[in-house]
Parts: structure tokens; sequence; C-alpha cells
């Protein structure tokens, strides 16, 4: 069994885009900026923020940090977009999620402009991925494609079954996993699927993206499958130093018995989707240099 080292790939790539983060800037005077918005201190919320500024300077990017209390009105969210969205020195904006109680999500991400919409969350880029446009790619979907390419997979004629339809995650992997040039033949699971292990045990790649431990184990896969845990759940642990440990939604002592490769968690998708963010940011930042 072969263990899928996402903090391996994520360094590869992150390499490269500080290369072309540098030439961008030596050739035509642009550093890249993304504005990331925390509103509240929720502590996940918090330690992701911290995660995307420092990659963001260690890729020789600038960030915009802007961090507002959680009663902060939604009018005033909405206006902080509308004027990141004029200013020129931005290139990517992020809304980190989820809002606290009492604000419209989705009304302050649709005010995000497409053109600076590094998290690929709004309604114009999702229908562009949808029809094939060009767009930003979502960042965790991106990414867990990028870890099975990675895994040494193609994934052209392969069975790739989802568990999780998200707009984040799970539904926006279906549609990349079936564009022709991926060319993978797609099963996506929720709550409502009757029998899951009947779709997983036929499966050369299963993803699972529900947010509850466990909800794949070994004796649902088929053997040497590949499975990609997108799960991060915090799981109350009194001898871990922080009282909790991660855990992905795979059980992963009995997947890594059967599959061929699984990715670990912490340290599989979690830092692809923080690269493919950076990837964004600095498509935007050169889109302008055209
Ligand atoms: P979400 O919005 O809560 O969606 C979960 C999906 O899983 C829903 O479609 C739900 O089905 C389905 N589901 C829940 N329990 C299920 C079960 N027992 N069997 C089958 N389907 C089930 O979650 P999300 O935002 O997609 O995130 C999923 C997980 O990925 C979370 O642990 C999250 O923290 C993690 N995540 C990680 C990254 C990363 O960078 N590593 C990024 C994003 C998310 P219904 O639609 O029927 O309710």
């Amino acid at each position: 069994m072969k263990l899928i080292d996402g903090k391996l790939l994520a360094a590869n790539l992150r390499q490269e885009i500080a290369e072309k983060t540098a030439a961008l800037k030596a050739e035509k005077g642009i550093v890249p900026t993304l504005a990331v918005i925390l509103v509240g201190e929720d502590p996940a919320s918090v330690s992701y923020v911290t995660a995307k500024e420092r990659a963001c300077i260690e890729a020789g990017m600038n960030s915009k940090e802007i961090r507002l209390p959680a009663d902060v009105p939604e009018d005033e969210l909405v206006s902080l977009v509308s004027s990141l969205n004029a200013d020129e020195a931005v290139d990517g904006i992020l809304v980190q999620l989820p809002l606290p109680k009492g604000i419209d999500a989705k009304r302050v991400v649709d005010a995000i402009s497409p053109e600076k919409d590094v998290d690929g969350f709004t309604p114009e880029n999702a229908g562009r991925m949808l029809i094939g446009e060009e767009c930003f790619l979502p960042c965790t979907p991106h990414g867990v494609i990028k870890l099975i390419e990675f895994a040494g997979m193609n994934l052209s004629g392969k069975h790739v079954v989802v568990i999780g339809r998200s707009n984040i995650v799970g539904k926006p992997l279906a549609v990349l996993l079936s564009r022709k040039e991926t060319n993978a033949t797609v099963t996506l699971c929720h709550t409502g699927t009757k029998d899951i292990a009947a779709f997983t045990r036929i499966a050369d790649v299963v993803v699972v993206a529900t947010g509850r431990p466990g909800t794949l184990t070994g004796d649902m896969l088929k053997e040497g499958a590949v499975v990609i845990d997108v799960g991060v759940n915090r799981v109350a642990d009194p001898t871990a130093a922080k009282g909790y440990r991660l855990k992905g939604d795979a059980d992963f002592d009995s997947c890594a018995r059967v599959a061929s490769a699984i990715t670990p968690v912490p340290g599989g998708v979690g830092p692809l989707t923080i690269t493919m963010l950076l990837w964004n940011t600095l498509e935007s930042a050169s889109r302008k240099a055209t």
C-alpha cells in the first residue's frame, strides 16, 4: 500500500508557483495579491486563514488579511467585497466559510467578481466549469484530481465513486472527473444512496467527502482501489496536546489494508486545497499581465 503524500505534491507545485510568481514580478512588476476575509473567531477558520496567509507569503505573493467581528453587518461585508472587486492591486478574494449565523453566505460570495473568485465558488465560475469554459476551478476538487494523478493513475476509463455532493467538494469534483480530458466514469453517492458499498466495491477510486468519520471502511473497497479522503474532523482525544486529533472520513486502518494507495489525514488533500488557491491567484494576476 502506498501513502499518497499530499505534502510532497503540494511542495512540488508550490515551488513551481513560487518560480512563476517571481518571474511575473521580475518581468511585469506584478505581485499576485490575495485578500482573505475572516469574520468571527471560529478556531478552525482562524487556522485555515493563517495557513493560507503563510502559504501566500512563502510563494512570494501578497496576503491582505481582513478580520472582522462576528456581528459585522451583512451589508458592510458586501460593501467590503465590492471595494476589493474594484481594487486593482487585489487579484483574488476569498471569504472564509462558514460565516457566522445571521449572515447570508451566498449573498456575500456571490458579490465577489468572477474575475477574482479564486475559490471558484460563484455561480458564474461554477457554470463555466460545468460547460467546460475557462474559469477558476474549485480548489479542493482540483487538488483531488492532482493527487490521483500523482498516485500514478490515469483516470481515463476508470470508475470513480464520490461520496458526498456538497457544492464545494462532491458535486464539482464529479463534474471535473467526467470532463472529456479526465474521462472518468463517475458515480455520485449521498445520504439518499441505498447501498453505497455496492458502488464502492466496483470502484477503481473512491473519494469520500462527507464530514462523517468512518463513512468508508475497508470491507467496502475493491482490492487495490485508490482512496482519497477529503474529510477533516476534529475528534476529541485527551492524550493529544490540543485535546483533539484530526480524522478523515475513511477508516484509515481498514481501508489501508485493501487499497493500493490512500491519502492520510492530515497531510493528504488539505495541503493541495491551499496550493490550488495559490495556483488560481497566480492565474488571476497573470491574466492582468496579458
Ligand atoms: P457538507 O457540505 O457537509 O456535505 C457533506 C455531503 O456528504 C452531503 O452531500 C451529504 O449528503 C453527504 N453525506 C453525509 N453523511 C453521509 C453518509 N453517511 N453517507 C453518504 N453521504 C453522506 O461537507 P463538505 O463541505 O463537502 O465537506 C466534507 C468533508 O470534507 C468535511 O470533513 C470537511 O471538513 C472536509 N473538507 C476538507 C477540505 C480540505 O481541504 N481537506 C476542503 C473542504 C472540505 P446529503 O447531501 O444527502 O446531505
